[in-house]
């Protein structure tokens, strides 16, 4: 018997060759790192600074570029089971160099526009060169990309709000949260004066609302410790890396806040606010929750930890619960991008949520968190460019949430190898045929699987249905012109399986099929088929 042992060290020795170009036995560190890099495995993961520390070590003791031997190969695959998934292209995006080079596509088509204007209720906002454009992305494996200016700040604004609401979810769950706050969208602009037929704000997304998140977090904790759960969370989110704070701009929205103190006190009139609540501090607490900042590689990974559930890929700790993730997503979907955002969901089909700085926080579930941030603002408040590169992004990618329900024939899906999703095409074809799961065969072939296709045994569809007397099936693959004497990797044919399992009817339609065939009337073939 052979061990899992001996498999993995068959599988280590199988990489180990394909990363030893030059068969000198070993392989350079730098070489590794780079084609993990390539993979989306970036050399400031958490997950593999072990590995880089025994290079590190390597290095000081040989003072040139460290090589890894065969043996030393396979024990860091033993150890640390990413490096295994990314070289055997079993992360979530198996072909990443190829998806990068789309999106980076993308990035610059998107990058020629020019319209659009950006924030100027404050200095601070309106001092921000408008020509940023930074777009980010990692998977919930962990792969990660950057294009442009991915590594300057620029402070959250509204896209803080999912993160004080998911902080209240899980302080106090659904039921209560919601008895200060709805969640259907307004229809009307962020920082409108408006509450819902019940007095409370329309949703959380919106200015009110998110005032509204700001006044449940925390609330028997002094106001220094509040905003300190709200900045760590957010640094959580982001990979363990530090989050800043632009006291400018928190100053500024303080002293502009005449809209948001209306707001706030018309909440207050018709007692939407929990009982105690103090304005002042709740206004300042989400003025300073919206005057954090961080930058598009790293919030990134903060939406990547909402496509994955509540759990940082890259740190591997849990930081929400998967059902407040799936509420926060539910409203970001529907509520996200301002007045914008039944358009949004209708074309785009993602949960979002922008911010008046020119931040998109996008998230595809079970895939990715994209951050994108550029300025330039439309009417309603959204980034131009942000919402042209979601756009063109879906356009190219079955990204959209019901894609798959339309096949999404001419659109890439980077989630798997296109020859592997063939493959288990065939196979479910093959396995509706021996069903006689004819819903699933039209569906099937609607995708474009060929009904003359074969497994890694030679056998189709027909010879299935022949077996499993399936004479529907039959009928229908005769009529659609199918070959009809196949042969599997053991000689036989779809005849010699009715044959062999006595199934009449259809014995007696293959040999008619035949005949007609074999003198060339293709026409008969149908009315056999038909009748
Ligand atoms: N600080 C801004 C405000 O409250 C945030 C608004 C936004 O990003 N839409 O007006």
């Amino acid at each position: 018997m052979i061990s899992t042992t001996q498999i993995d060290n068959h599988a280590a020795d199988s990489l180990f060759r394909i990363l030893d170009h030059g068969k000198k036995k070993s392989i350079e560190s730098d070489k590794f790192l780079d084609k993990l890099a390539r993979t989306g495995i970036l050399s400031d993961d958490p997950r593999i600074q072990e590995l880089l520390n025994i290079f590190r070590v390597k290095e000081q003791e040989k003072r040139k570029s460290p090589t890894i031997s065969s043996s030393e190969f396979n024990e860091i695959l033993k150890q640390n089971a990413l490096i295994k998934k990314s070289l055997t292209e079993n992360l979530v995006i198996p072909d990443f160099e190829f998806f990068c080079k789309e999106v980076e596509d993308i990035f610059q088509e998107t990058l020629k526009n020019t319209d659009g204007k950006v924030a100027d209720y404050i200095p601070q906002l309106a001092r921000v060169n408008p020509d940023h454009f930074a777009v980010s992305i990692c998977t919930v494996d962990g792969q990660r990309f950057s294009f442009g200016d991915s590594k300057v700040n620029f402070c959250l604004q509204s896209s803080c709000k999912p993160i004080n609401y998911c902080l209240a979810l899980e302080e106090l769950g659904e039921y209560k949260v919601h008895c200060h706050v709805g969640r259907e969208p307004s229809g009307q602009s962020f920082n409108e004066l408006a509450l819902n037929s019940k007095g409370l704000p329309h949703n959380p997304m919106i200015n009110a609302g998110a005032m509204m998140s700001c006044s449940l977090i925390d609330r028997e904790n002094n106001t220094a410790d509040r905003f300190d759960k709200v900045s760590k969370t957010w640094q959580a989110l982001c990979g363990d890396k530090p989050v800043s704070f632009n006291n400018a701009v928190y100053l500024s929205e303080r002293q502009t806040a005449d809209r948001n103190f209306a707001l706030a006190y018309f909440m207050r009139e018709k007692n939407a606010f929990p009982e105690k609540t103090n304005l002042t501090e709740t206004l300042e607490f989400y003025f300073q929750c919206c005057s954090i900042e961080s930058c598009t590689n790293d919030l990134s990974v903060a939406a990547a930890t909402l496509a994955n559930a509540g759990t940082n890929p890259l740190t591997g700790k849990g930081i929400f619960k998967s059902s407040t993730v799936q509420n926060c997503l539910s409203l970001m979907l529907s509520c996200g991008m301002y007045d914008f955002s039944g358009e949004f969901a209708f074309k785009i089909g993602l949960p979002a949520k922008s911010g008046v700085s020119g931040a998109l926080m996008l998230v595809i579930p079970n895939l990715m968190g994209i951050s994108i941030w550029s300025p330039r603002l439309d009417q309603v408040g959204n980034t131009v460019r942000g919402v042209e590169f979601c756009k063109r992004l879906v356009e190219r990618f079955s990204f959209h949430q019901y894609d798959s329900l339309t096949g999404h024939c001419k659109k890439i899906n980077p989630r798997r190898k296109q020859n592997e999703l063939m493959a288990s095409k065939v196979m479910e074809l093959i396995r509706a045929a021996s069903f006689g799961d004819m819903d699933e065969i039209y569906r099937l072939q609607a995708e474009g699987v060929s009904p003359n296709t074969a497994d890694y045994d030679g056998r189709t569809p027909l010879h299935l249905a022949a077996c499993e007397n399936q004479v529907e099936v039959v009928k229908h693959l005769i009529g659609n012109g199918v070959h009809l004497s196949p042969k599997d990797r053991w000689g036989n044919t779809p005849l010699n399986d009715a044959t062999r399992f006595k199934n009449k009817e259809i014995k007696a339609m293959l040999e008619q099929a035949i005949k007609i065939k074999r003198n060339g009337k293709a026409n008969v073939l149908a009315a056999v088929a038909n009748n």
